[in-house]
């Protein structure tokens, strides 16, 4: 298996497979619980989901040049991969949800609303 990048096709590759995910077709969709992040312990809102995928692609053997792609697939994970945008942090989900529940959202907060 052949993990590449494709510029050209990536993003909308992503927004595709993301759509496909939300709709419960795959088995890593995201908790609707509260994250936070074990890190730097100071992000509840911004965060990144990261998903691999594996295209497979055909090469010329003499020149070197790509002769053509396949689709992409996602590559199943048991959980999704979640990154803080705050510190860049990548953890499993689970980090991030244990993390709230250690230490709930308190009302009296200080913590500045964004
Ligand atoms: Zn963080």
């Amino acid at each position: 298996m052949v993990k590449l990048r494709n510029p050209q096709n990536e993003h909308r590759e992503r927004f595709k497979n993301a759509q496909l995910a939300h709709t419960g077709t795959r088995g890593d969709d995201m908790q609707e619980k509260p994250y936070f992040c074990p890190n730097c312990r100071s992000n509840r809102i911004k965060f990144s989901v990261i998903t691999s995928y594996s295209q497979s692609f055909l090469k010329d053997a003499l020149s070197g040049n790509i002769t053509e792609f396949k689709d992409p697939d996602a590559i199943a994970e048991p959980e999704p991969t979640i990154q803080c945008l705050v510190c860049s942090f990548t953890g499993n989900e689970l980090r991030f949800i244990k993390q709230a529940e250690r230490e709930p959202r308190m009302n009296s907060s200080t913590t500045p609303h964004y």
